[in-house]
Protein backbone atom coordinates (compact mmCIF):
# COMPACT_ATOMS: atom_id res chain seq x y z
CA UNK A 1 0.00 0.00 0.00
CA UNK A 2 1.42 3.73 -0.95
CA UNK A 3 0.41 6.81 0.32
CA UNK A 4 0.04 10.74 -1.32
CA UNK A 5 0.16 13.93 -0.05
CA UNK A 6 -3.20 15.57 -0.06
CA UNK A 7 -1.44 18.51 -1.76
CA UNK A 8 0.03 16.75 -4.46
CA UNK A 9 -1.22 13.23 -5.46
CA UNK A 10 2.22 12.62 -7.37
CA UNK A 11 3.87 12.93 -3.76
CA UNK A 12 3.66 9.00 -3.12
CA UNK A 13 5.75 7.31 -0.24
CA UNK A 14 5.62 4.09 1.47
CA UNK A 15 4.22 3.72 5.05
CA UNK A 16 7.87 3.46 6.62
CA UNK A 17 8.28 7.42 4.52
CA UNK A 18 5.38 8.55 5.40
CA UNK A 19 5.98 7.98 9.41
CA UNK A 20 9.34 8.69 9.62
CA UNK A 21 8.47 12.11 7.76
CA UNK A 22 5.23 13.18 9.45
CA UNK A 23 4.11 15.41 6.92
CA UNK A 24 4.25 15.79 3.49
CA UNK A 25 6.77 18.12 1.85
CA UNK A 26 3.91 20.44 0.28
CA UNK A 27 2.48 20.68 3.74
CA UNK A 28 -0.34 18.30 2.79
CA UNK A 29 -1.39 15.10 4.92
CA UNK A 30 -0.23 11.22 4.08
CA UNK A 31 -3.54 9.75 2.74
CA UNK A 32 -3.06 6.04 2.22
CA UNK A 33 -3.77 5.61 -1.83
CA UNK A 34 -6.73 2.88 -1.47
CA UNK A 35 -8.65 2.04 1.99
CA UNK A 36 -8.28 -2.53 2.64
CA UNK A 37 -12.32 -3.22 2.21
CA UNK A 38 -13.58 -5.86 4.85
CA UNK A 39 -16.43 -7.51 4.30
CA UNK A 40 -18.88 -9.38 6.73
CA UNK A 41 -16.55 -12.43 6.99
CA UNK A 42 -13.92 -10.55 7.63
CA UNK A 43 -15.80 -8.96 10.79
CA UNK A 44 -16.39 -12.73 11.41
CA UNK A 45 -13.20 -13.79 11.51
CA UNK A 46 -11.96 -11.03 13.88
CA UNK A 47 -14.72 -12.19 16.35
CA UNK A 48 -12.71 -14.58 18.49
CA UNK A 49 -9.49 -12.40 19.05
CA UNK A 50 -8.14 -10.32 21.34
CA UNK A 51 -7.74 -6.77 20.82
CA UNK A 52 -4.41 -7.02 20.11
CA UNK A 53 -4.51 -9.99 17.48
CA UNK A 54 -7.37 -7.89 15.48
CA UNK A 55 -4.73 -4.78 15.50
CA UNK A 56 -2.12 -6.99 14.04
CA UNK A 57 -4.75 -7.73 11.12
CA UNK A 58 -5.69 -4.62 10.91
CA UNK A 59 -2.29 -3.27 10.49
CA UNK A 60 -0.56 -5.76 8.35
CA UNK A 61 -3.60 -4.50 6.12
CA UNK A 62 -2.34 -0.64 6.29
CA UNK A 63 1.71 -1.29 6.71
CA UNK A 64 2.63 -3.46 4.04
CA UNK A 65 6.37 -2.77 3.56
CA UNK A 66 6.17 -4.07 7.11
CA UNK A 67 7.08 -7.44 7.97
CA UNK A 68 4.45 -9.86 10.35
CA UNK A 69 6.73 -10.02 12.68
CA UNK A 70 7.74 -6.47 13.21
CA UNK A 71 4.23 -5.54 13.45
CA UNK A 72 3.77 -8.70 16.19
CA UNK A 73 6.54 -6.51 17.68
CA UNK A 74 5.13 -2.72 18.02
CA UNK A 75 1.78 -4.30 19.13
CA UNK A 76 2.98 -6.33 21.99
CA UNK A 77 5.10 -3.49 23.26
CA UNK A 78 2.36 -0.74 22.88
CA UNK A 79 -0.71 -2.52 24.48
CA UNK A 80 0.79 -4.52 27.58
CA UNK A 81 -1.49 -5.85 30.71
CA UNK A 82 0.74 -3.64 32.56
CA UNK A 83 0.37 -0.27 31.17
CA UNK A 84 -3.51 -0.57 30.12
CA UNK A 85 -4.35 -2.55 33.29
CA UNK A 86 -6.10 -5.56 31.64
CA UNK A 87 -5.77 -7.36 28.24
CA UNK A 88 -8.22 -5.16 26.52
CA UNK A 89 -6.98 -1.35 26.28
CA UNK A 90 -10.73 0.05 24.76
CA UNK A 91 -13.08 -1.95 27.23
CA UNK A 92 -17.06 -0.69 25.73
CA UNK A 93 -19.11 0.14 29.04
CA UNK A 94 -23.12 -0.32 28.75
CA UNK A 95 -25.07 2.88 30.23
CA UNK A 96 -28.32 4.77 30.37
CA UNK A 97 -28.42 8.36 29.81
CA UNK A 98 -31.96 9.85 29.40
CA UNK A 99 -33.61 6.74 28.94
CA UNK A 100 -31.15 5.84 25.90
CA UNK A 101 -28.91 3.26 26.32
CA UNK A 102 -25.00 3.95 25.37
CA UNK A 103 -22.46 2.38 24.76
CA UNK A 104 -19.30 4.15 26.22
CA UNK A 105 -15.61 3.34 24.93
CA UNK A 106 -13.53 3.74 27.77
CA UNK A 107 -9.92 4.87 25.43
CA UNK A 108 -8.25 6.40 29.04
CA UNK A 109 -6.81 2.90 30.22
CA UNK A 110 -3.05 3.50 28.82
CA UNK A 111 -0.43 5.32 31.68
CA UNK A 112 -1.24 8.97 31.14
CA UNK A 113 -5.16 8.43 31.79
CA UNK A 114 -6.11 9.91 27.95
CA UNK A 115 -6.98 8.57 24.91
CA UNK A 116 -3.95 10.00 23.11
CA UNK A 117 -2.20 7.11 24.39
CA UNK A 118 -3.94 4.35 22.07
CA UNK A 119 -1.49 5.88 19.71
CA UNK A 120 1.42 7.42 21.23
CA UNK A 121 2.41 4.06 23.29
CA UNK A 122 2.50 2.74 19.60
CA UNK A 123 3.66 5.38 17.57
CA UNK A 124 7.53 4.96 18.63
CA UNK A 125 7.70 1.48 17.69
CA UNK A 126 6.34 2.47 14.64
CA UNK A 127 8.76 4.73 13.91
CA UNK A 128 11.79 2.93 14.80
CA UNK A 129 11.11 0.71 12.68
CA UNK A 130 10.31 3.13 9.85
CA UNK A 131 13.46 4.49 10.06
CA UNK A 132 15.71 1.85 10.12
CA UNK A 133 13.77 0.94 6.89
CA UNK A 134 14.61 4.76 5.52
CA UNK A 135 17.20 5.96 7.21
CA UNK A 136 19.01 3.63 8.98
CA UNK A 137 21.13 4.24 12.03
CA UNK A 138 19.94 7.20 12.33
CA UNK A 139 18.49 8.35 16.33
CA UNK A 140 15.13 10.36 15.92
CA UNK A 141 15.38 13.60 17.82
CA UNK A 142 11.34 14.39 19.06
CA UNK A 143 10.94 18.20 19.77
CA UNK A 144 7.39 18.71 21.14
CA UNK A 145 5.70 21.79 22.15
CA UNK A 146 2.59 20.99 24.76
CA UNK A 147 -0.13 22.84 26.63
CA UNK A 148 -0.04 19.64 28.52
CA UNK A 149 -1.36 16.25 27.37
CA UNK A 150 0.11 15.15 24.40
CA UNK A 151 3.51 16.22 25.77
CA UNK A 152 3.30 13.78 28.77
CA UNK A 153 1.66 10.84 26.48
CA UNK A 154 4.46 11.41 24.16
CA UNK A 155 6.61 11.06 27.09
CA UNK A 156 5.52 8.17 28.00
CA UNK A 157 5.37 6.69 24.46
CA UNK A 158 8.82 7.31 23.38
CA UNK A 159 10.47 6.68 27.00
CA UNK A 160 12.95 3.90 26.63
CA UNK A 161 12.51 3.35 23.33
CA UNK A 162 15.94 2.63 21.51
CA UNK A 163 17.38 5.09 18.24
CA UNK A 164 15.05 8.00 20.08
CA UNK A 165 15.24 11.42 21.82
CA UNK A 166 12.50 13.51 22.81
CA UNK A 167 12.73 16.76 24.84
CA UNK A 168 9.31 18.70 25.69
CA UNK A 169 8.78 22.25 26.04
CA UNK A 170 5.86 23.93 27.86
CA UNK A 171 4.41 27.08 28.74
CA UNK A 172 5.43 27.75 32.61
CA UNK A 173 2.50 29.32 33.83
CA UNK A 174 0.59 27.75 31.01
CA UNK A 175 -0.39 24.20 32.16
CA UNK A 176 -2.18 22.75 35.23
CA UNK A 177 -0.26 21.65 38.27
CA UNK A 178 -1.17 18.00 37.69
CA UNK A 179 0.32 18.09 34.55
CA UNK A 180 3.25 20.09 35.72
CA UNK A 181 3.93 17.32 37.92
CA UNK A 182 3.16 14.49 35.75
CA UNK A 183 5.93 15.83 33.04
CA UNK A 184 8.57 16.82 35.84
CA UNK A 185 8.06 13.42 37.36
CA UNK A 186 8.76 11.50 33.74
CA UNK A 187 10.86 8.78 33.93
CA UNK A 188 13.27 7.27 31.07
CA UNK A 189 16.68 7.72 29.94
CA UNK A 190 16.22 9.00 26.92
CA UNK A 191 13.54 12.02 27.46
CA UNK A 192 14.05 15.37 29.19
CA UNK A 193 11.64 18.21 30.05
CA UNK A 194 11.52 22.30 30.05
CA UNK A 195 9.42 24.84 31.18
CA UNK A 196 9.68 28.14 28.63
CA UNK A 197 9.12 31.77 30.01
CA UNK A 198 6.63 32.31 27.50
CA UNK A 199 2.80 31.14 26.42
CA UNK A 200 1.92 28.21 24.28
CA UNK A 201 2.58 29.87 21.07
CA UNK A 202 6.36 30.76 21.76
CA UNK A 203 7.24 27.30 22.36
CA UNK A 204 5.40 26.11 19.19
CA UNK A 205 6.80 28.92 17.33
CA UNK A 206 10.41 28.35 19.30
CA UNK A 207 10.03 24.36 17.84
CA UNK A 208 9.42 25.16 14.31
CA UNK A 209 12.20 27.12 14.24
CA UNK A 210 14.82 24.51 15.44
CA UNK A 211 13.47 22.03 12.87
CA UNK A 212 14.45 24.36 10.27
CA UNK A 213 17.35 25.54 11.53
CA UNK A 214 20.44 24.71 9.56
CA UNK A 215 23.33 24.93 11.88
CA UNK A 216 21.40 22.49 13.99
CA UNK A 217 19.89 20.34 11.40
CA UNK A 218 23.86 19.98 9.94
CA UNK A 219 24.73 18.98 13.75
CA UNK A 220 22.63 16.34 14.02
CA UNK A 221 22.95 15.11 11.11
CA UNK A 222 27.01 15.12 11.80
CA UNK A 223 25.63 13.14 14.95
CA UNK A 224 23.84 10.34 12.92
CA UNK A 225 20.71 11.97 14.13
CA UNK A 226 17.49 13.52 12.51
CA UNK A 227 14.06 15.54 13.69
CA UNK A 228 11.13 13.48 13.09
CA UNK A 229 7.57 14.32 14.48
CA UNK A 230 4.97 12.58 16.86
CA UNK A 231 1.98 15.16 16.10
CA UNK A 232 -1.43 14.03 15.36
CA UNK A 233 -1.17 14.66 11.59
CA UNK A 234 1.38 11.96 11.82
CA UNK A 235 -0.34 8.70 10.11
CA UNK A 236 1.26 6.39 12.67
CA UNK A 237 -0.95 8.19 15.30
CA UNK A 238 -4.15 7.89 12.99
CA UNK A 239 -3.71 4.51 11.98
CA UNK A 240 -4.03 3.12 15.43
CA UNK A 241 -7.60 4.61 16.43
CA UNK A 242 -9.22 2.64 13.51
CA UNK A 243 -8.53 -0.29 15.62
CA UNK A 244 -10.36 0.32 18.52
CA UNK A 245 -13.62 1.11 16.45
CA UNK A 246 -13.30 -1.89 14.31
CA UNK A 247 -12.48 -3.58 17.85
CA UNK A 248 -15.79 -2.44 19.61
CA UNK A 249 -17.89 -3.89 16.34
CA UNK A 250 -16.85 -7.30 16.85
CA UNK A 251 -17.33 -6.70 20.86
CA UNK A 252 -21.07 -5.34 19.82
CA UNK A 253 -21.45 -8.48 17.80
CA UNK A 254 -20.40 -10.79 20.32
CA UNK A 255 -21.98 -9.25 23.13
CA UNK A 256 -25.30 -9.78 21.14
CA UNK A 257 -26.10 -5.68 21.43
CA UNK A 258 -26.47 -6.10 17.51
CA UNK A 259 -26.43 -8.69 14.97
CA UNK A 260 -23.25 -8.68 12.31
CA UNK A 261 -24.40 -6.07 9.38
CA UNK A 262 -25.95 -3.75 11.67
CA UNK A 263 -25.37 -0.21 11.04
CA UNK A 264 -23.93 1.53 14.41
CA UNK A 265 -23.53 5.39 15.49
CA UNK A 266 -20.66 6.83 16.24
CA UNK A 267 -19.81 9.82 18.48
CA UNK A 268 -16.79 11.31 19.10
CA UNK A 269 -15.74 14.69 21.59
CA UNK A 270 -13.55 16.23 18.36
CA UNK A 271 -10.99 18.70 18.41
CA UNK A 272 -8.09 18.01 16.12
CA UNK A 273 -10.79 15.61 13.76
CA UNK A 274 -8.21 12.63 14.14
CA UNK A 275 -10.49 10.12 16.27
CA UNK A 276 -13.17 10.60 14.61
CA UNK A 277 -11.64 10.40 11.25
CA UNK A 278 -10.12 7.48 12.28
CA UNK A 279 -13.81 6.43 12.89
CA UNK A 280 -14.72 7.40 9.09
CA UNK A 281 -11.99 5.35 8.03
CA UNK A 282 -13.06 2.63 9.43
CA UNK A 283 -16.39 2.88 7.63
CA UNK A 284 -14.53 3.36 4.29
CA UNK A 285 -13.47 -0.06 5.15
CA UNK A 286 -16.81 -1.23 5.45
CA UNK A 287 -17.81 -1.26 9.24
CA UNK A 288 -21.81 -0.81 8.74
CA UNK A 289 -21.75 2.91 9.81
CA UNK A 290 -25.57 5.21 10.17
CA UNK A 291 -24.07 8.59 11.45
CA UNK A 292 -21.33 10.10 12.56
CA UNK A 293 -21.80 12.32 15.64
CA UNK A 294 -19.33 15.76 15.69
CA UNK A 295 -19.51 17.04 19.44
CA UNK A 296 -17.48 19.79 20.04
CA UNK A 297 -17.33 22.40 23.02
CA UNK A 298 -17.84 26.42 23.11
CA UNK A 299 -15.51 26.31 20.06
CA UNK A 300 -18.02 25.36 17.99
CA UNK A 301 -16.28 26.33 14.61
CA UNK A 302 -16.52 22.24 13.38
CA UNK A 303 -20.37 22.17 14.14
CA UNK A 304 -20.86 25.34 12.08
CA UNK A 305 -18.61 24.08 9.51
CA UNK A 306 -20.93 20.52 9.12
CA UNK A 307 -24.17 23.01 8.90
CA UNK A 308 -22.86 25.09 6.84
CA UNK A 309 -20.22 24.43 4.72
CA UNK A 310 -18.17 27.39 5.54
CA UNK A 311 -14.52 26.63 7.89
CA UNK A 312 -14.02 30.30 9.63
CA UNK A 313 -11.70 29.93 12.09
CA UNK A 314 -12.28 33.73 12.76
CA UNK A 315 -14.25 34.11 16.08
CA UNK A 316 -13.48 34.34 19.73
CA UNK A 317 -11.37 31.40 21.27
CA UNK A 318 -13.00 29.97 24.53
CA UNK A 319 -10.44 28.57 27.23
CA UNK A 320 -13.12 25.90 28.11
CA UNK A 321 -13.63 22.80 30.99
CA UNK A 322 -12.64 20.51 28.21
CA UNK A 323 -9.41 22.15 27.19
CA UNK A 324 -8.30 19.28 25.01
CA UNK A 325 -10.82 20.07 22.38
CA UNK A 326 -10.21 24.04 22.55
CA UNK A 327 -9.06 24.12 19.34
CA UNK A 328 -10.06 26.33 15.98
CA UNK A 329 -7.88 24.18 13.21
CA UNK A 330 -8.72 20.92 13.08
CA UNK A 331 -5.80 19.61 11.05
CA UNK A 332 -7.09 16.06 10.07
CA UNK A 333 -9.94 17.27 8.49
CA UNK A 334 -7.88 18.36 5.59
CA UNK A 335 -7.89 14.36 5.19
CA UNK A 336 -11.94 14.11 5.13
CA UNK A 337 -11.95 17.10 2.55
CA UNK A 338 -9.76 15.06 0.25
CA UNK A 339 -11.97 12.53 0.55
CA UNK A 340 -15.46 14.18 -0.33
CA UNK A 341 -13.49 16.44 -3.16
CA UNK A 342 -12.61 12.62 -5.14
CA UNK A 343 -9.09 12.87 -4.37
CA UNK A 344 -8.95 16.45 -5.38
CA UNK A 345 -5.33 18.06 -4.52
CA UNK A 346 -5.69 21.06 -6.56
CA UNK A 347 -8.75 21.91 -4.82
CA UNK A 348 -7.74 20.64 -1.31
CA UNK A 349 -4.16 23.15 -1.39
CA UNK A 350 -6.32 25.72 -2.28
CA UNK A 351 -8.35 25.54 0.35
CA UNK A 352 -5.53 25.05 2.96
CA UNK A 353 -4.35 28.36 1.45
CA UNK A 354 -7.58 30.17 1.79
CA UNK A 355 -7.01 28.94 5.74
CA UNK A 356 -3.73 29.91 6.30
CA UNK A 357 -4.37 33.53 4.53
CA UNK A 358 -7.83 34.52 5.29
CA UNK A 359 -8.55 31.90 8.34
CA UNK A 360 -11.51 30.27 6.17
CA UNK A 361 -12.73 28.39 3.19
CA UNK A 362 -16.14 27.36 2.16
CA UNK A 363 -16.47 24.05 0.21
CA UNK A 364 -18.54 22.90 -2.56
CA UNK A 365 -21.86 21.94 -2.55
CA UNK A 366 -21.42 18.55 -3.72
CA UNK A 367 -18.71 18.09 -0.48
CA UNK A 368 -21.36 19.83 1.50
CA UNK A 369 -23.72 17.01 0.72
CA UNK A 370 -21.13 14.20 1.34
CA UNK A 371 -20.48 15.77 4.77
CA UNK A 372 -24.24 16.39 5.96
CA UNK A 373 -25.04 12.52 4.59
CA UNK A 374 -23.30 11.33 7.24
CA UNK A 375 -22.14 13.78 9.51
CA UNK A 376 -23.83 15.55 12.41
CA UNK A 377 -22.50 18.24 14.45
CA UNK A 378 -23.57 19.77 17.77
CA UNK A 379 -21.49 21.91 20.68
CA UNK A 380 -21.91 22.29 24.49
CA UNK A 381 -21.10 24.49 26.84
CA UNK A 382 -19.07 24.52 29.93
CA UNK A 383 -22.98 24.49 31.64
CA UNK A 384 -24.50 22.11 30.13
CA UNK A 385 -20.91 19.64 30.55
CA UNK A 386 -21.06 19.81 33.95
CA UNK A 387 -25.24 19.13 34.14
CA UNK A 388 -24.17 15.92 32.07
CA UNK A 389 -21.63 14.60 34.61
CA UNK A 390 -23.96 15.34 36.87
CA UNK A 391 -27.00 13.94 35.69
CA UNK A 392 -25.29 10.29 34.47
CA UNK A 393 -23.49 10.18 37.53
CA UNK A 394 -27.23 10.33 39.34
CA UNK A 395 -28.62 8.19 37.10
CA UNK A 396 -25.76 5.63 36.94
CA UNK A 397 -22.72 6.35 39.48
CA UNK A 398 -20.48 6.46 36.63
CA UNK A 399 -18.54 9.46 36.21
CA UNK A 400 -17.51 10.48 33.04
CA UNK A 401 -14.68 13.37 32.18
CA UNK A 402 -15.56 16.69 30.66
CA UNK A 403 -14.64 15.96 27.29
CA UNK A 404 -16.52 12.47 27.23
CA UNK A 405 -19.35 14.25 28.89
CA UNK A 406 -19.82 16.87 25.92
CA UNK A 407 -20.12 13.69 23.86
CA UNK A 408 -22.71 12.51 25.35
CA UNK A 409 -24.88 15.72 25.90
CA UNK A 410 -24.56 16.04 22.09
CA UNK A 411 -25.74 12.34 21.25
CA UNK A 412 -28.67 13.20 23.99
CA UNK A 413 -28.87 16.59 21.32
CA UNK A 414 -29.20 14.51 17.98
CA UNK A 415 -31.73 11.57 19.15
CA UNK A 416 -34.03 14.49 20.08
CA UNK A 417 -33.73 15.67 17.22
CA UNK A 418 -33.87 13.09 15.06
CA UNK A 419 -35.50 10.65 17.44
CA UNK A 420 -32.69 8.20 15.90
CA UNK A 421 -32.15 5.20 18.12
CA UNK A 422 -29.46 3.17 16.52
CA UNK A 423 -27.57 1.67 18.61
CA UNK A 424 -24.21 3.80 19.34
CA UNK A 425 -21.03 3.75 20.67
CA UNK A 426 -19.51 6.93 22.10
CA UNK A 427 -15.83 7.78 22.44
CA UNK A 428 -14.89 8.48 26.13
CA UNK A 429 -11.56 10.27 25.93
CA UNK A 430 -10.23 11.02 29.68
CA UNK A 431 -10.32 9.40 32.87
CA UNK A 432 -12.86 12.04 34.75
CA UNK A 433 -9.38 12.08 37.44
CA UNK A 434 -7.45 14.26 34.95
CA UNK A 435 -9.92 17.01 35.61
CA UNK A 436 -10.81 16.81 38.85
CA UNK A 437 -11.26 20.41 39.16
CA UNK A 438 -14.45 20.48 36.58
CA UNK A 439 -15.50 17.54 37.30
CA UNK A 440 -15.89 18.15 41.36
CA UNK A 441 -18.07 21.20 40.29
CA UNK A 442 -20.31 19.39 38.55
CA UNK A 443 -21.31 16.37 41.35
CA UNK A 444 -19.57 18.30 44.66
CA UNK A 445 -18.59 22.15 44.08
CA UNK A 446 -18.36 22.71 47.88
CA UNK A 447 -15.34 20.12 47.77
CA UNK A 448 -13.12 22.28 45.42
CA UNK A 449 -10.13 23.10 46.85
CA UNK A 450 -6.46 24.46 45.92
CA UNK A 451 -4.64 21.05 45.97
CA UNK A 452 -4.83 18.99 42.99
CA UNK A 453 -4.57 16.03 45.35
CA UNK A 454 -7.11 16.49 48.06
CA UNK A 455 -9.13 16.78 45.30
CA UNK A 456 -8.45 13.66 43.21
CA UNK A 457 -8.76 12.11 47.11
CA UNK A 458 -12.19 13.93 47.31
CA UNK A 459 -13.83 12.89 44.39
CA UNK A 460 -12.49 9.68 45.06
CA UNK A 461 -14.59 9.45 48.30
CA UNK A 462 -17.73 10.97 47.21
CA UNK A 463 -18.16 9.11 43.83
CA UNK A 464 -16.25 5.75 44.79
CA UNK A 465 -14.92 5.82 41.45
CA UNK A 466 -11.84 3.94 41.35
CA UNK A 467 -8.73 6.67 40.69
CA UNK A 468 -6.13 5.35 38.02
CA UNK A 469 -2.81 4.01 39.25
CA UNK A 470 -0.94 6.31 37.25
CA UNK A 471 -2.15 9.33 38.91
CA UNK A 472 -2.48 7.61 42.79
CA UNK A 473 1.00 7.24 42.37
CA UNK A 474 1.91 10.61 41.05
CA UNK A 475 1.81 12.22 44.42
CA UNK A 476 5.15 10.15 46.00
CA UNK A 477 7.28 10.06 42.52
CA UNK A 478 10.56 12.13 42.58
CA UNK A 479 11.05 15.14 40.32
CA UNK A 480 13.78 14.49 38.07
CA UNK A 481 13.34 18.25 36.14
CA UNK A 482 12.61 21.61 37.18
CA UNK A 483 14.66 23.51 34.53
CA UNK A 484 12.99 26.60 32.93
CA UNK A 485 14.64 29.16 29.88
CA UNK A 486 13.54 31.78 27.62
CA UNK A 487 12.04 31.08 24.81
CA UNK A 488 15.02 32.45 22.63
CA UNK A 489 17.51 29.93 24.43
CA UNK A 490 15.73 26.83 22.95
CA UNK A 491 18.39 26.32 20.51
CA UNK A 492 20.94 26.53 23.11
CA UNK A 493 18.99 24.10 25.23
CA UNK A 494 18.58 21.34 22.43
CA UNK A 495 22.10 21.56 21.81
CA UNK A 496 23.10 20.95 25.24
CA UNK A 497 20.63 18.28 26.24
CA UNK A 498 21.76 16.76 23.16
CA UNK A 499 25.40 17.24 23.58
CA UNK A 500 26.29 18.16 20.10
C1 LIG B 1 -6.93 15.18 22.08
C2 LIG B 1 -8.21 14.98 22.83
C3 LIG B 1 -9.47 15.08 22.21
C4 LIG B 1 -9.63 15.47 20.77
O1 LIG B 1 -9.27 14.46 19.88
P1 LIG B 1 -8.97 14.81 18.33
O2 LIG B 1 -8.46 13.54 17.76
O3 LIG B 1 -7.93 15.89 18.37
O4 LIG B 1 -10.25 15.26 17.73
C5 LIG B 1 -10.60 14.82 22.98
N1 LIG B 1 -10.51 14.51 24.28
C6 LIG B 1 -9.32 14.40 24.92
C7 LIG B 1 -9.30 14.07 26.37
C8 LIG B 1 -8.13 14.62 24.22
O5 LIG B 1 -6.95 14.52 24.87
Amino acid sequence: MLYNSTENNKEVVSAAQAIAQGISKDGGLFVPQELPKYTEETFKSLLGLSYNERAKIVFSDFLTDFTEEEIADCVDKAYTVEKFGSECPAPLVAKKYNGNEINIMELWHGPTCAFKDMALQILPHFLTKSLKKTYDGKTAVILVATSGDTGKAALEGFKDVDHTKMIVFYPEDGVSPMQKRQMNTQKGSNVNVCAIKGNFDDAQTGVKKIFTTDEIVELLHKNDMLFSSANSINWGRLLPQIVYYISAYCDLVNSKKINMGDKINIVVPTGNFGNILAAYYAYCMGMPVNKFICASNQNNVLTDFINTGVYDKNRQFYATASPSMDILVSSNLERLLYKFSGNNDELVAKWMNQLKTEGKYEVTDEVKKEITSKFFGGFCDDTNTKATIKELFDEEKYLCDTHTSVAINVYNQYVEKTGDKTPVVIASTASPYKFSHSVLEAVAPEAICDDEFTMVDELNKITGAEVPKPIAELKNLEVRFNNVTDADKMPEYVKNTLGI
